[in-house]
């Protein structure tokens, strides 16, 4: 499996001169074939022919054996995929979407390295990438030690960010996963359309891993940054106060980022970690509208709209639980939990209509036998146990389970909290 891993650089001034040298030559070339495929009358230009080129640029512009020929014709691919989507999306009907456009170069331009030993390597954890005539040339780095474990690299990319004044190398690496070892203990999750993943164990035991404050913090940064936006379009393009806002806008995306990512990871170690005895999950077949909740938020700018629509906490926890899982030999799948959530799961009899999201209790139709209540979830849970697990069920019936752990982070300290909710007295769990 292929794993990717970002870390903060701090390259010497000498290393940052020639990242910058390689980024200047990467802003040309990205501009010179950008102008050559569009504005050049009867242009055949293409990926091949620019790739073939790239030799005779060599010849005629000594500096640009400079850098890596990968890095120089991962430039030409790039503006190749840009174009590939440009026109996807235009297919589709997208007409907010933008052609690939001239860069400057007062910005730090990506620079991918794809192949260990020909354009990088890494020695006692120093990161060489290519650089001039020969190896004694090339671009030392020293790296941190989150990286020292990682022996199979395949790629790294380098990159700036602007607002934060910052240098990072993202590597992609080949991790060998454990291998898959099954027993009998499964657990079962609902995946719920209130930001919360509902499960219950093979001992019958209810675990509630909360995202709620997480997209919470995220709307209310949505929400600021459309405040911004809405400034923004008063203000004069390219005046200072123009670019503070820009700058903001970015800082803000990239909050929601990375505080998205740690959450989440930090949430399924946790999931991981309080289920030693569990190799199989079953997470109930989940789609993307299902998981999404009315967020009740008006956003105006419709470029955040889609980024919020596009940035769904729950199926992004759904993917990061399954390859962290999936590196210590745990198997996650999908299963089929239609009906689940309408069907009583003491008598068996459905609802005439389905559950909306913002009903928070299942209550049985038969109102004279059956009686039953319970929190939504955990009722639909009862249902996989009935339907997949019967010395479980058998050994439930009468006596279901009292309680129920719930397991949020503390989005400013990602910090995991876990505690104890009880059911009432007459056996309804409310949420
Ligand atoms: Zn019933």
């Amino acid at each position: 499996m292929n794993l990717s891993k970002k870390v903060q650089l701090f390259p010497s001034i000498k290393a940052i001169d020639a990242l910058w040298s390689v980024s200047h030559l990467c802003t040309d070339l990205w501009n010179g074939s950008l102008e050559e495929r569009t504005y050049k009358r009867g242009s055949k230009a293409n990926i091949y022919s620019q790739k073939k080129s790239l030799v005779t640029i060599k010849e005629y512009l000594p500096e640009f054996k400079q850098p890596s020929s990968q890095v120089l014709q991962n430039v030409i691919f790039s503006l190749d995929r840009s174009f590939s989507s440009f026109f996807a999306k235009r297919k589709k009907g997208d007409f907010l979407a933008n052609p690939p456009k001239f860069k400057s170069k007062k910005y730090f331009f990506t620079q991918e390295y794809s192949q260990y030993n020909t354009s990088f390597i890494v020695e006692n954890n120093v990161l060489k990438i290519a650089y001039g005539k020969s190896k004694k040339d090339w671009i030392e780095i020293p790296l941190p030690q989150e990286v020292a474990f990682i022996n199979n690299f395949k790629t790294v990319k380098i990159l700036y960010d602007d607002a934060k004044g910052k240098y990072y190398a993202a590597f992609s690496y080949e991790f060998e996963e454990v291998s898959y070892l099954p027993n009998e203990n499964t657990m079962y999750f609902d995946p719920g359309s209130k930001n919360a993943l509902t499960g219950i164990n093979h001992k019958g035991e209810f675990y509630n891993y909360d995202i709620s404050h997480l997209r919470e913090t995220n709307m209310q940064t949505y929400l600021h940054i459309d405040n911004l936006k809405a400034q923004l379009s008063k203000k004069k393009k390219g005046s200072s106060r123009y670019k503070r806002i820009n700058r903001k806008i970015k800082q803000g995306f990239s909050k929601i980022n990375t505080r998205t990512k740690m959450v989440l990871s930090k949430i399924s170690n946790k999931i991981i970690a309080d289920h030693p005895n569990i190799n199989q999950f079953k997470i109930g077949n989940w789609t993307t509208p299902q998981t999404i909740s009315k967020t009740g938020l008006k956003i105006k700018d419709k470029r955040i709209n889609r980024a919020m629509q596009n940035n769904n906490p729950l199926s992004k926890l759904i993917n990061i639980f399954s390859y962290k899982a999936k590196m210590v030999g745990k198997e996650v799948s999908k299963f089929d939990e239609r009906g689940t959530t309408k069907t009583c799961s003491m008598c068996g009899k459905k609802l005439k209509e389905a559950l909306s999201p913002s009903q928070r209790v299942f209550k049985c139709r038969d109102i004279k036998k059956c009686k039953f209540e319970y929190s939504r979830d955990h009722q639909s849970c009862l249902n996989f146990v009935k339907n997949f697990e019967s010395a479980l069920w058998q050994s439930l019936v009468g006596k279901l389970p009292t309680r129920t752990k719930r397991v949020q982070v503390n989005v400013f300290s990602c910090k995991t909290q876990s505690n104890i909710v009880h059911f009432k007295m007459h056996g309804n769990l409310l949420p």
